[in-house]
């Protein structure tokens, strides 16, 4: 077994960027034992003042879209200029008991890439949890000095809304298709997306599928008072529209910056994720306290009592 670092070191090898030192300081943050718990947080509170430099990119999309052949090819085309972190959340991870994301065989050219950082999701916690463990590692690399970090998520679940919440642009990968494909998307992702890429559009149909979005899109609502969702053609496989859409990515982090909004989105977050600490730690609280729950839940499920009497008997005890 390692030795264990103590905290100095931990901070001066995140510091510093050693990346074993990285990784064991995010393996600390997603540590479950109670004793790690305190250390992770002292060390959160050490490295706080470096924290919030990097380009925080959120990407999404079902499985299949593209995701990791798109990281891929996006994440060496920025290690020219950046240092590159790419985190994921992966919320099916629980129900499938292993992660299908952040898998480093899923990147190959950006996992040997020395200017870059892989972290898979961290499995066998909520959702919530997960989404926790992101954010702080995400924070960890900033210290660390990457200057992009790329939050991967799958397009179904929770994780789109968890991303979205904590990064400066979210993107959302899209496939050619019908208009069918359109409502599909239209539900979720397409109201927290910064812009929608339609991905390999090196075959055919892509140009109808980015005129439709471009169409659809004139409908919505603007997604923030000085940017409107834009709709890209992009390939993962080729390269094609990355450079386009990495430019569009800045602008809009530069447009943002100026009209002041990037400030006010990011206090917003740090808010939401106070919010999300205090769900956490109550939700653990009361299931931890609350002795009659798997009776209570079994009963509901049985329809021997209803939701709203289960819930009030349980909360009494709290
Ligand atoms: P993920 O599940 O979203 O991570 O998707 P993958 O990156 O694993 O890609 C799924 C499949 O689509 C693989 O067979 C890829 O080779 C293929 N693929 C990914 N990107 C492109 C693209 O830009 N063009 C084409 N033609 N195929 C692609």
């Amino acid at each position: 077994m390692k030795p264990r670092r103590s905290l100095d070191e931990l901070e001066r090898g995140v510091r510093a960027c050693d990346r074993g030192v990285l990784a064991q300081a995010v393996t600390l943050i997603e540590s479950r034992h109670p004793d790690d718990a305190a250390r992770a947080q002292e060390l959160l509170n050490r490295l706080m003042p470096h924290t919030g430099g990097a380009h925080r990119v959120g990407i999404t999309g079902v499985p299949g879209v593209g995701k990791s052949t798109f990281i891929d090819e996006l994440g060496t085309l920025l290690t020219r200029d950046h240092q590159v972190a790419v985190l994921a959340i992966d919320p099916t991870s629980q129900v499938s008991g292993g992660s299908i994301l952040g898998d480093k065989t899923r990147m190959q050219r950006l996992a040997q890439d020395p200017k870059a950082f892989i972290r898979p999701s961290p499995s066998g916690l909520s959702p919530g949890g997960v989404a926790r463990r992101t954010r702080e590692t995400m924070l960890l690399c900033e210290a660390a000095g990457f200057d992009v970090v790329l939050v991967e998520t799958v397009g179904v679940g929770q994780g789109e809304t968890a991303v979205a919440d904590m990064v400066d642009f979210f993107l959302v990968l899209v496939l050619p298709g019908s208009g069918d494909e359109l409502q599909g998307i239209k539900k979720g992702a397409f109201e927290l997306a910064d812009a929608l890429a339609v991905n390999k559009c090196d075959k055919d149909g892509a140009q109808l599928a980015i005129s439709e979005l471009r169409a659809v899109l004139k409908f919505l609502p603007q997604r923030r008072a000085s940017w409107r969702t834009r709709a890209v053609g992009v390939s993962g496989l080729t390269g094609e529209g990355l450079p386009e859409l990495w430019r569009l990515i800045e602008d809009h982090r530069e447009t943002l910056t100026k009209t002041g909004e990037l400030a006010r989105l990011r206090a917003e977050q740090q808010r939401s994720w106070m919010w999300s600490l205090i769900r956490e730690r109550l939700e653990a609280t009361f299931r931890a306290g609350a002795a009659d729950l798997p009776r209570l839940e079994a009963d509901v499920m049985a329809g021997a009592i209803s939701p709203t009497a289960a819930a009030e008997l349980l909360l009494r005890g709290l």
